[in-house]
């Protein structure tokens, strides 16, 4: 053999060599994943986002040592309410509000004891010593124009309950419907009439309204399905409810079509513009339209400029036309002036 021969033969067994410890390190790697999943330090003892976070009264243990200044932040609420031994029961979005509280408490020699901080019925509730009722009392009426989820400016809602909401938080939670050609989209899902087995309306208040349709779908179409995922329940809030019901196809099982006759008809409103008045309230801006009716001029005036004037308030116009979902009535006018708006705010 000759020198080439050696060297090119040794070449191949170390890179056959090289071959073989490579497979061996991956296949042990591919073995420790797949029994193991990732394989990542265990971390019982991890730092909460208070811990790590750097705030004024972090190593605060008495209440009287508390600080108050400018600099203070959620954290040091945090505090505030453990020092007190009692919990938030406010939405995050709220607390810069409690913050601003307390400063100005702070201002009038409060000791800083607080019993209970919470939302009730849409409104702050701070409860300490009396002498500071007036103070807080601005505050509570503050919080009610203060998006419990974002925090910019909300109104108070009723939606199974009171909360306060800005207009989009108030529009995610209300949930949409669109109608498709073969069915419709509610809150993104699409169902199809083909799928819809019974529909019935349901929650009779004592107006005679119903509060929600309920639609059961097809077993056989979904047999994976549970029994309490086969019905979808919309609420008469939803957007896009009073054109669904508009729509619904003639002849389903289980409907009153008296009622939906009533859904047949659909008119513009005379405070947002919007094509969306059913059955005398209007599903856009929520108003009862009964009081467009009335035969007194001035009542009526007053009724269109007041409604128009709490939809410029909650932003309605602009969230229509960023998304809109009725159409809107081109000669729709604006009865309020500059001056109406200063005196409203
Ligand atoms: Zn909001
Ligand atoms: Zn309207």
């Amino acid at each position: 053999m000759t020198p080439l021969y050696i060297l090119t033969g040794g070449f191949l067994v170390l890179v056959a060599a090289l071959y073989l410890i490579f497979r061996r390190i991956r296949s042990v790697d591919n073995y420790r994943y797949q029994d193991y999943g990732p394989v990542t330090d265990p971390m019982p003892d991890a730092p909460t986002d208070e811990e790590v976070a750097d705030y004024t009264n972090k190593y605060c243990t008495r209440l009287e040592d508390f600080v108050i200044d400018e600099s203070i932040n959620d954290y040091d609420l945090q505090k505030l309410a453990v020092l007190n031994g009692i919990k938030l029961q406010i939405s995050r979005a709220w607390y810069p509000l409690v913050l601003d509280l307390i400063r100005e408490l702070d201002q009038l020699g409060w000791d800083r004891k607080v019993s209970c901080i919470k939302e009730k019925y849409a409104s702050l509730r701070f409860y300490t010593a009396h002498q500071y009722n007036e103070v807080i009392e601005k505050y509570t009426e503050r919080s009610e124009k203060v998006c419990e989820t974002c925090g910019e400016k909300g109104m108070i809602r009723y939606h199974g309950w009171e909360y306060v909401a800005c207009r989009k938080h108030y529009l995610q939670a209300r949930g949409l419907v669109t109608l498709l050609p073969e069915g419709f989209t509610y809150n993104g899902k699409t169902f199809f009439w083909s799928q819809v087995a019974v529909m019935n309306f349901g929650d009779k208040n004592h107006m005679g309204t119903y509060r929600h349709l309920e639609i059961h779908l097809e077993k056989k179409q979904f047999p994976k399905l549970q029994p309490s995922d086969l019905s979808v329940r919309i609420y008469n809030s939803v957007v896009g409810y009073g054109a669904l019901l508009h729509h619904l196809p003639l002849h389903m099982p289980g409907l009153d079509y008296d009622w939906i006759d009533q859904f047949r008809r659909v008119s513009y409103c005379d405070i947002c513009g919007y094509e969306a008045v059913y059955r005398n309230s209007c599903e856009c801006c929520e108003n009862d339209t009964r009081c467009l009716l009335d035969p007194d001029e001035n009542h009526r005036h007053r009724a269109i400029l007041y409604g128009q004037l709490e939809w410029l308030t909650d932003e309605g116009e602009y969230y229509e036309s960023l998304q809109p979902h009725y159409r809107k009535n081109p000669d729709h006018k604006i009865i309020y002036t500059q001056q109406d708006i200063d005196d409203w705010e």
